[in-house]
């Protein structure tokens, strides 16, 4: 088979690998329908996070479950199931308490002899907290394409509205236009605010913010960007700010669109953010919480609403690529031609 490969940053090569065999009585074998690249993937590409050269590379992912363990009781084979972007069991007590991310058992896809996503398959461990199926009636290709961003990037954006305090009457500011910020935005509405402002200087990222249920496009970056969002707020500010960058700057508009007693959901992976004062808090009553995103937690949830049509992400996949092309997707994400790339093994 063959499976996408990190070779050092800027390098993404496809090579034959050995098939996938089932190694412990909760793995499960899948063929990898859809998957695809996402920005996280982004910062070993340009060398900003350091990733082992030669490792498997890939996080969001679905497809058929060919063949499962003895004790693999939730999914079997022929069923079409996705993966949230990290591995847990879904039984242990930090898993219960629904922050699957960071189950007491896990792992990341491409990492300790894990495979990972950008293949034709998977090995997938603890398969029965990390897959989950996917009814297999009246799906066709949109839906596919409207079910895969449930493997990271709607759960991701539906985090930020979470952590946020999103909710019915609010009004949201998302600061980030990528797959994420777009989710969020999406999220935000599913959630009931009543006004959602999407920060975005790119014309093709903002209509999509649109399409998602952003009331406002803020055409501007920095100090420009926050004047305009309190002017549009009585001078008040937004209930919540969605972070979904992780830069000093997308922090300080974080920071500068939020009212008084707001509230920041952050899920953008901070790159040399600096910490933030208690003090800064004391003085303002803005709460700040988020982390990577609980998926497998999530999952269910908003399964429900992709299936309905009632939550529809799939245009923020603007390039579909067979995997052998799957080096020109990074550089063509990279150098932000594309907001996400589809990619079909
Ligand atoms: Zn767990």
């Amino acid at each position: 088979m063959k499976a996408t490969i990190f070779q050092g940053s800027g390098k993404i090569e496809v090579q034959e690998v050995p098939d996938p065999v089932i190694q412990k009585p909760d793995d499960a074998i899948v063929k990898v329908t859809y998957c695809c690249i996402c920005g996280s993937d982004l910062w070993p590409y340009r060398g900003l996070e350091p990733r082992d050269a030669g490792s498997r590379i890939g996080h969001e992912f679905m497809g058929i479950v060919e063949a499962v363990g003895e004790d693999v009781k939730n999914v079997k084979p022929g069923d079409l199931v996705v993966a949230p972007f990290v591995i847990s069991d879904g039984t242990c007590p930090v898993c219960r308490a629904g922050e699957t991310r960071f189950c007491r058992n896990f792992m990341f896809w491409g990492s300790k002899g894990n495979d990972a996503g950008q293949g034709e398959k998977v090995r997938v461990p603890m398969a029965n907290g990390t897959l989950f199926a996917i009814p297999k009636d009246k799906l066709d290709e949109h839906m596919m394409r409207a079910l895969l961003p449930l493997s990271d990037v709607l759960c991701t954006g539906h985090h930020a509205a979470v952590c946020g305090e999103v909710k019915e009457g609010s009004t949201v500011a998302v600061v980030g236009d990528g797959a994420v910020g777009l989710c969020a935005v999406a999220a935000s509405k599913r959630l009931g605010a009543s006004r959602i402002f999407l920060i975005s200087t790119h014309k093709d990222r903002a209509a999509i913010g649109k399409k998602f249920g952003a009331t406002d496009i803020i055409e501007a970056r920095g100090d420009e960007a926050i004047s305009q969002v309190k002017l549009k707020t009585n001078t008040l500010g937004v209930d919540c700010a969605l972070e979904c960058v992780g830069t000093p700057e997308s922090w300080q508009i974080a920071f500068g669109v939020v009212r008084i007693g707001g509230n920041i959901g952050m899920v953008g992976v901070p790159h040399n953010v600096p910490d933030i004062a208690i003090s800064k808090l004391f003085s303002t009553n803005i709460g700040v919480k988020g982390s990577g995103s609980p998926a497998a937690h999530y999952i269910p949830e908003l399964m429900p609403d992709v299936l309905s049509g009632k939550l529809d992400v799939s245009a923020i996949f603007t390039k579909t690529i067979p995997l052998s092309d799957i080096a020109q997707g990074y550089k063509d994400m990279d150098e932000r031609k594309e907001i996400k790339v589809l990619v079909k093994p």
